[in-house]
């Protein structure tokens, strides 16, 4: 897609180069307006300015070692203790990661080599539903571990029973998300961690969504069911200080029951001629500025800014679902639990309206089996609940009409839903990436 240039010979001053980055943001996704639904946590302008001067000030340091810089060291600690006890972890350990997925990948690989030492399981299978995330399998592809499927029950949450039939000797790891990316719900998680109990194996939380979120949500009154250490059987969560813990980018966690389970995680190297090497998560040099606004971020809130976050949130999440359920041909899928769900309809299709609300501006993020727009509501889109439960009426209504959805996706999301062979969506997907850089 990108012209081939060459290697710039000289230079180009500051402010030109500045300039040209400012101009290429032209066709950017607008996240500050509202009309994105993922990928962006927008607090506002205010926080953002905070986190930039938190970020700042560490921007040169390197995580990488706790010896040279023990302020990056510190403020982990911190945000790990503090971590640890919002998740009733007494004997939590964890560590910052940059993000969900490599979270979700220290978990997996924790659990392998646990099984291999306690077990001597040489055949490791993950035991995950359907919807979890799909960092799971890139883990069970990169560490060798085979993934087990648990189907979904109506209500879009991991079949127990189901689960029951699937788990076998080899089973190192039984997942629960708290909740799903694609429904918004929770998995029944106590009921997961006993299974995992009752086979003497480990349980793990997918967190990553709500892990900084539903905790809030708890105590403003909605009925959350216990997702963490509080749950016997848990032995490990990943929870993203970069979506609702309204982080910088490159900022998770992932944490264990106790120290020993942390111990299968880490990796150390003594023969370095370069010096002893100790490493606790896959990457090497770490931003200090991520470690830094973490921390920041979590201070300056504190529960009480959390709270009142999260209340605009749930309120906000409260004013487009019914925005979406009462907008006739439109169906939300189960009952989401906290700010992230998806809908569907019978009558029209789907994809069409989320090319309908593309021309609008909008930009929902489309889901497949069954096919579906997902939202993810962040404070920022208090400001836009009306207009976009008027946008997506006046779409809706015009597509039921049968006038003509405006040129978009919906005829290749169409057609790559209705391909049998898998390989070829997947191939398919690989040429995408291909075609990127
Ligand atoms: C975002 C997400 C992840 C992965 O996190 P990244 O930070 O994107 O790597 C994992 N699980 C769930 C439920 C998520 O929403």
């Amino acid at each position: 897609m990108s012209e081939k240039i060459a290697f710039p010979e000289k230079g180009t001053s500051a402010s030109e180069v500045l300039d040209v980055m400012r101009a290429a943001r032209d066709q950017d996704a607008d996240w500050r307006g509202g009309k994105t639904f993922s990928l962006v946590y927008n607090a506002g302008e205010e926080l953002r300015q905070f986190l930039k001067d938190a970020y700042t000030l560490f921007f040169s340091e390197n995580g990488l070692s706790p010896i040279a810089f023990p302020s990056l060291r510190r403020f982990e600690a911190e945000v790990l203790s503090m971590t640890a006890s919002l998740f009733h972890g007494e004997e939590a350990r964890g560590n910052l990661t940059s993000g969900g997925t490599e979270s979700i990948l220290m978990a997996i690989k924790t659990a392998r080599d646990y099984a291999r030492a306690k077990k001597n399981i040489t055949a490791p299978e993950l035991l995950l539903p359907q919807s979890a995330h799909p960092a799971f399998e890139k883990a069970a592809h990169y560490f060798g571990v085979k993934p087990v499927h648990i189907p979904l029950g109506p209500d879009f949450r991991a079949d127990v029973n189901a689960a029951r039939e699937l788990v076998t000797e080899n089973t190192v790891l039984i997942v629960g998300s708290a909740p799903g990316y694609p429904h918004g719900v929770i998995d029944p998680i106590a009921d997961l961690a006993a299974l995992a109990m009752e086979h003497d194996t480990l349980c793990h939380v997918d967190a990553c969504l709500g892990g900084f979120l539903l905790p809030f949500v708890k105590k403003l009154g909605y009925p959350i069911p216990d997702f963490d250490f509080a749950v016997p059987g848990v032995t490990s969560i990943s929870a993203d200080l970069h979506k609702y813990g309204f982080a910088a980018r490159g900022a998770s966690i992932i944490m264990y029951r106790n120290m020993e389970l942390r111990n299968y995680q880490y990796f150390a190297y003594p023969d370095w001629p370069g010096g002893l090497y100790g490493s606790p998560t896959m990457t090497g040099s770490r931003p200090g500025g991520a470690i830094a606004a973490a921390w920041a971020i979590i201070k300056h809130l504190g529960e009480e800014g959390y709270l009142r976050l999260a209340k605009i949130i749930m309120d906000t999440t409260t004013r487009f679902l019914e925005g979406i359920r009462n907008t006739p041909g439109l169906r939300i899928l189960g009952e989401p639990q906290m700010s992230v769900f998806a809908f569907t309809s019978d009558t029209i299709n789907i994809y069409e309206l989320g090319d309908a609300m593309s021309a609008r501006g909008w930009h929902l993020d489309r889901q497949q089996m069954p096919p579906a727009l997902h939202l993810m509501l962040s404070p920022a889109h208090e400001a836009v609940a009306d207009l976009f439960v008027e946008d997506l009426r006046a779409c809706t209504k015009s597509l039921a009409a049968g006038e003509p959805a405006p040129e978009g996706s919906a005829a290749m999301y169409g057609m790559l839903g209705t391909i049998p062979e898998r390989s070829t969506v997947n191939d398919f997907i690989l040429e995408f990436m291909n075609s990127l850089y």
